[in-house]
């Protein structure tokens, strides 16, 4: 079993939280280095399956695999460690450092000396330093921020701290990407060109890429599959095509 190889199964799964039932027997499968979309309105409970799969949400019922390895066992540094890397829906950048070092922060499970090691200048860390500072150069060049590596997060746009934070979670060379809304409170021309960030992410790195979003249209032309959440159920899965004309994803998603 390699990294890139392994499929993402998730089984029967269920989160309660005292009376709310945010995931309600939720399954669904991602082929290993494809794009999957998980849709719905707002509380249908994309957030909780995110923060289930990484860890720092506690299943009540049902299981999670990647590849053999049960994640709902395992503690979120372990899962980090399998290589699923995540972005947030409300940006988490630290808005005083530079974007270059948000983005070594990505990179610190991959530090052998660890960040201590890297601040101490311990014998053989500027090497590494060097190694880590070059491949932060080639994630911001694969999104287009490379301009921006200097610059203070506080100062950038909200279209391109958007950037920054999937770049962060490209950092740590995931095999398997959790995107939480990536284009939320982007104008459509922002939309469109972190559409086409993501879909360029995908051809280059090959990685598996779980797409939650709230904006339908936006997830149609990216995503092999989608899986639909209403109320913390499955509602419909299957192709973009097959999941347009569901009569159930109509009334319940698009509200018409
Ligand atoms: P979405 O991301 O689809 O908008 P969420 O997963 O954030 O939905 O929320 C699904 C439901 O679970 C909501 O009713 C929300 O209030 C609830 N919920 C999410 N996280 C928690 C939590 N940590 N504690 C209590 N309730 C939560
Ligand atoms: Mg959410």
């Amino acid at each position: 079993e390699t990294a890139s190889s392994r499929p993402l199964r998730v089984d029967n799964l269920t989160v309660r939280f005292g009376g709310i039932t945010a995931l309600s027997a939720v399954s669904f499968d991602i082929a290993p280095g494809t794009v999957h979309a998980l849709i719905g309105p707002n509380g249908a409970g994309k957030s909780t399956c995110i923060n289930v799969l990484g860890g720092a949400y506690r299943a009540t019922e049902g299981a999670v695999h990647y590849g053999e390895h049960k994640l709902t066992d395992l503690r979120p540094h372990r899962i980090a460690d399998l290589g699923v890397a995540r972005t947030f829906q409300n940006i988490s950048l630290s808005l005083e450092l530079t974007v270059e070092d948000n983005l070594l922060t990505g990179r610190h499970r991959l530090m052998r000396g660890g960040v201590l090691g890297a601040g101490l200048r311990l014998p053989g860390t500027r090497r590494e330093e060097r190694e880590h500072r070059a491949q932060v150069g080639r994630v911001a060049e694969l999104l287009g921020i490379e301009h921006l590596l200097q610059r203070e997060v506080h100062t950038l746009s909200y279209g391109d701290r958007k950037r920054v934070e999937l770049g962060r979670a490209l950092c740590a060379e995931p095999t398997l990407l959790l995107l939480d809304e990536p284009v939320a409170g982007m104008n459509h021309g922002e939309s469109q060109d972190m559409a086409a960030t993501i879909a360029a992410v995908q051809r280059e790195l090959g990685i598996s890429i779980l797409l939650v979003e709230h904006d339908m249209p936006f997830v149609m032309g990216l995503a092999e599959r989608i899986t639909v959440l209403d109320f913390g159920k499955c509602i419909a899965d299957g192709t973009p095509d097959e999941v347009r004309r569901d009569p159930e994803v109509v009334r319940a998603y698009l509200g018409t």
